[in-house]
């Protein structure tokens, strides 16, 4: 059987470097917040080309505090609406909920399955006062649009890079220059991925960093002290000590992520499967390699038996769960045929040539 992800393969390499770290921070009997976390907040920084990363506890809070930190700020207020993708993890819209913010849904791009920049203007009211992008399956959003239109109404940008850890390209660096943070998750799944729960915001904004540095802790920068009605989402000492030995190869993974996306793109020859779209001047880092096919259930059932695991991402859209009963009503014809026909093959650093053969053969079988 070739799984979906081998989480296991994927850590083994590190297991004597976590063990020795484990009793590193076991002997340095400091647990929360400590020289682990402080590291990794600085060396994530340096990766990202952001002048701050503060570590969180997950990344549905990393989303929810720069939500909440720009309210403490006064930038944004309960009520305020805030333009999302119909097409996204759950997480992302209900982090906005949870701030007490109104998501607005906007349809997202049939090739590159994310946000369509040019459905924003629309969507803009006067309480409009963000744009969350999400960097879906690894590939930026198209951030020089959407900042542009985030310049002319005076919108904050927040982009959800909870799969995309690494797809970094000077667009983004110019727009981390301005008013805008990131969310990041390292569940372990992730491109990044501990081994539990993790997450962290990168900013450029001194203003904005130093509220998140306070509200992730009780609100209080100063131990008993609290300036702000904060929450607890810190990033765990031991999980910031295991992303400390990863990061170095994050880059590396990426490009074998690329490297076996490369080969799904030229060599999965079949009529029935439509393969995603690479803007090759964005650095996708292929957390997921999305195909579509009209008979998506077929396929899935067909590589099943020929020991394939693939997994649908996600197999019902945010607006037609239970959860938002009236949003069910709505219609986004985009993102319901994407749910319908997406499947995501198997993409991670530790799948084998022998086994992308094996996939492409198999698919183009089909
Ligand atoms: C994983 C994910 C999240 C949430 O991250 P957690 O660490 O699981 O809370 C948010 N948004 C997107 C797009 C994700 O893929």
């Amino acid at each position: 059987m070739i799984p979906f992800l081998d989480l296991k393969k994927i850590n083994q390499p590190y297991e004597t470097a976590f063990q020795e770290k484990l009793k590193l921070v076991l002997d340095n009997g400091w647990y929360i917040l400590g020289k682990e976390v402080e590291n990794f907040e600085k060396a994530f920084a340096e990766y990202c080309h952001t002048k701050y990363c503060i570590g969180v506890g997950n990344g549905f809070d990393a989303l929810v505090l720069i939500f909440k930190g720009y309210i403490q700020l006064g930038k944004l207020q309960k009520g305020d609406e805030v333009i999302v993708p119909a097409n996204t993890y759950i997480a992302s819209i209900l982090a906005i909920l949870q701030a007490d913010l109104v998501p607005v849904l906007v349809e997202p791009k049939l090739e590159t399955y994310n946000i369509n920049p040019d459905l924003i203007q629309e969507k803009i009211t006067p309480k409009t006062k963000a744009i969350l992008a999400v960097h879906l399956y690894g590939q930026l959003a198209e951030m020089e649009k959407i900042n542009e239109i985030a310049n002319q109404h005076n919108l904050i940008v927040v982009e959800d890079s909870a799969q995309s850890h690494g797809a970094i390209n000077n667009q983004q660096l110019i727009i981390n220059n301005q008013q805008s943070a990131q969310a990041y998750s390292f569940y372990p799944g992730k491109n990044l991925g501990c081994l539990g729960d993790g997450g962290a915001i990168t900013t450029n904004d001194s203003e904005l960093a130093k509220v998140l540095f306070s509200l992730r802790n009780y609100g209080s920068e100063k131990k008993y002290y609290n300036e702000f009605v904060g929450i607890n989402s810190r990033l765990d000492e031991l999980q910031a000590g295991f992303l400390n030995l990863k990061l170095p190869n994050l880059d590396a993974d990426n490009e074998k992520r690329r490297s076996i996306a490369k080969r799904y793109l030229s060599e999965i020859k079949n009529d029935k499967i439509k393969l995603p779209f690479w803007d090759l001047s964005n650095n996708h880092v292929f957390h997921l390699f999305v195909i579509r096919t009209e008979n998506r259930d077929d396929l899935q059932h067909y590589l099943t038996q020929k020991n394939i695991e693939t997994i649908i991402h996600y197999p019902i859209p945010p607006h037609k769960q239970k959860a938002f009963p009236d949003w069910n009503n709505l219609s986004f014809p985009i993102t319901e045929k994407i749910h319908n026909e997406i499947l995501s093959l198997p993409i991670s650093p530790v799948l084998t040539e022998t086994e992308v053969d094996f996939i492409i053969e198999i698919l183009n079988q089909y």
